[in-house]
């Protein structure tokens, strides 16, 4: 299996201070073939304009470790985008950055602190109403750690009917889902989205993407081994991209 980590973190996020040359380092001592810098973008932080600017300054840098690095690792150039369905203007802006491998919109504003079952069912439907209006917006190519929001409940209040029309939609709009190995360090869940769910996206897509979400060295390879062999048990086939082109590996 050629190897990959499709969600990592670089400097040029604020929660990273994993340099680029690090990255590439630690990847290639363990054999991964394919890195992807998905680093976030927040428009509540920051304007678009400088967004871009950050984005051209590292993808600079990213085609100088590609030399150094050729026939042993390929450092792709992507960005984890918060709640992009909000920002519909500025995501149109970013996607004219021309070497922007692919877009990966995840969703982290969910509320940490409903109590009962009831407040709890509420936020879980919430959160996955932004999924579907974020995948129904149409601008990303990967849904980022799909049931993030078990990380702060531990059980999955989900509801069976809203993930059937996430998973069709997936299917209408061509896009697919990463499995992110940061749910057992986070909250020693298997991966996100659970087991449970990747069994179902199964069903309707065959293509996946593998994350751990690094943010420090000792994250880059963590968990990955788990989710290659989940990646096999269920018969997934991996993918890359390159200028928001999908490619099997
Ligand atoms: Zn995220
Ligand atoms: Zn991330």
């Amino acid at each position: 299996m050629i190897r990959q980590n499709m969600h990592i973190h670089s400097s040029y996020s604020w929660d990273s201070k994993l340099n680029l040359d690090t990255i590439a380092h630690i990847l290639v001592e363990n054999h991964i073939s394919y890195g992807a810098i998905t680093d976030h973008v927040e428009f509540d932080r920051e304007d678009v304009l400088s967004v871009i600017k950050r984005l051209n300054i590292r993808n600079e840098e990213i085609n100088h470790i590609n030399q150094l690095y050729q026939g042993k690792l390929i450092l792709l150039k992507a960005v984890e985008i918060s709640e992009p369905h909000w920002y519909p203007d500025e995501v149109k802006e970013l996607e004219k950055v021309e070497d922007l491998d692919f877009i990966m919109g995840s969703i982290h504003s969910i509320p940490r602190n409903a109590e009962s079952k009831y407040e709890r069912e509420d936020v879980y439907y919430r959160y996955y109403k932004e999924v579907i209006k974020m995948i129904q917006a149409n601008q990303i190519d990967v849904v980022g750690h799909l049931d993030y929001i078990n990380r702060y409940y531990g059980k999955d209040y989900s509801f069976y009917r809203q993930l059937s029309d996430i998973f069709s939609l997936l299917k209408e709009y061509d896009m697919i889902l990463e499995m992110n190995t940061s749910a057992e360090r986070r909250c020693h869940l298997n991966t996100f989205p659970s087991l449970e769910k990747l069994v179902r996206y199964k069903l309707i897509k065959n293509e996946i993407v593998l994350g751990t979400d690094a943010h420090r060295e000792n994250e880059l390879v963590s968990n990955l081994e788990q989710a290659e062999l989940i990646t096999k048990e269920l018969g997934f086939q991996p993918v890359i991209y390159q200028k928001r082109k999908r490619i099997k590996l």
